[in-house]
């Protein structure tokens, strides 16, 4: 039986096979006019990108290009080339002023117009931008691969685990997706990562996650404290990631307090300086409106660590009070579009001012007498009323009585 199922499948096989190879022909008749051998692009981090290849054309090449972008870039660049006798073409791109994230898809490809007017394009190749500068090592688990350069195999097999960690901290209100592989990129000092974001055109922040990319970059440095900051590093970039992934185009439509805020809920240990910062803060009466952090966090590193505190602080107050439900249907609200004050409103039914102002109230201890007040101030005229009332009445009576001795008199 087994055998026969066996033979049948072989029978299938080669038939697909042969299927497949009769179809070759045809492909490269499709492309009939230039052929590129052996096309290559060698990135040299932070300098230039090379690409070489050999375009054989079946008549003379009257003018060859080379186009390229980043994969989820728009825009594709263009640049001609010159051919030599044999067919070769060389091209530096200079990656030290139009930089490419780090860790991200290059794709390329060639066009060549011939002698008889007819342009023609190749097949697009592609390449990982990465940063070459360090001897990565990489273990893998599912579709998570940890690289780093520093510290033992244990020191990636423990980020692998914060990483599943992680997952397990925010799989209950972030729809976790590992369809597509995610790579988290682990320098040994912030300065190699500083260099790295320099490097690949955007500002450091801490750790960074290119969501799209889905590829995470922290600094974490071998020793005694490395797993409490794999604990919360990498569980925090995996946030933004998963969320992007559960969002899509909506993510961006996200105020920076709500992403930044879910991101540092699900930190398995977070920084133990929020609290004290929070105190200073709201002591100093320093507290940045939560309004101000919609669209983005300040530029300076001060300011930022209390902005980041605070969301953290301010979205477990909102999962406390409004539950999980209550967050998604912050997102959700979000999605639709809402801009940042509306969509609180919309979803828990409270101004993000009225929001901030009970957050403070009922989780830093502000303006303890207001509050105690306001909720006595029901009680308070129920008092006056029932006081004032008999006084007004004794007082009418003490008058009357007054009238009447005087009437008397
Ligand atoms: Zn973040």
């Amino acid at each position: 039986m087994t055998a026969t199922r066996n033979r049948i499948l072989q029978i299938i096989v080669v038939t697909l096979l042969v299927a497949t190879l009769s179809l070759k022909p045809k492909q490269a008749q499709a492309q009939e006019g230039i052929v590129v051998e052996n096309p290559q692009a060698v990135p040299d981090f932070g300098r230039s990108i090379t690409f070489t290849a050999k375009i054989k054309a079946s008549s003379p090449i009257q003018q060859a290009s080379l186009l390229f972008r980043g994969i989820n870039e728009e825009a594709t660049r263009v640049e001609t080339l010159q051919v030599a006798e044999d067919g070769s073409v060389n091209f530096v791109y200079d990656a030290s002023l139009n930089v490419f994230p780090p860790f991200s898809w290059v794709v390329y490809w060639f066009q060549a117009t011939l002698s008889d007017g007819k342009t023609y394009t190749s097949e697009p190749n592609r390449i990982q931008y990465n940063d070459n500068r360090f001897p990565w090592r990489e273990v893998s688990q599912a579709n998570v691969t940890v690289h780093w350069y520093a510290g033992d195999d244990s020191f990636g097999t423990s980020a692998l685990n914060s990483a599943g960690a992680g997952m397990l901290s925010m799989k209950d209100f972030i729809p976790l997706s590992l369809t597509e592989p995610l790579h988290i990129y682990i320098y040994s000092n912030v300065t190699d990562l500083r260099d790295t974001m320099l490097l690949g055109g955007r500002e450091w922040s801490g750790g960074h996650a290119h969501a799209d990319l889905g590829v995470v970059l922290v600094a974490i440095p071998p020793g005694p404290s490395q797993l409490t900051e794999m604990e919360s590093k990498i569980p925090h970039e995996l946030a933004h990631i998963m969320l992007y992934r559960a969002l899509g185009d909506q993510y961006e439509k996200q105020p920076a307090w709500l992403v930044e805020g879910i991101a540092s809920m699900v930190e398995i240990y977070p920084n133990p300086d929020y609290d004290r910062a929070l105190e200073i803060a709201s002591a100093n009466n320093t507290l940045i409106p939560i309004v101000d952090l919609c669209d983005s966090f300040p530029a300076d590193s001060g300011s930022a660590f209390l902005a980041y505190a605070q969301s953290q602080s301010f979205v477990t107050y909102i999962r406390d009070s409004f539950g999980l439900s209550g967050l998604s249907r912050l997102t959700g609200t979000y999605s639709e579009g809402f801009e940042c004050d509306l969509g609180v409103t919309k979803a828990l039914g409270a101004s993000l001012n009225q929001l901030d102002a009970r957050w403070r109230e009922n989780v830093l201890g502000q303006n303890r007498t207001g509050v105690a007040l306001r909720n006595l101030l029901p009680f308070l005229l129920l008092l006056v009323l029932v006081l004032i009332v008999p006084i007004w009445g004794a007082i009418d009576l003490v008058r009357q009585k007054r009238k009447h001795a005087a009437q008397s008199k």
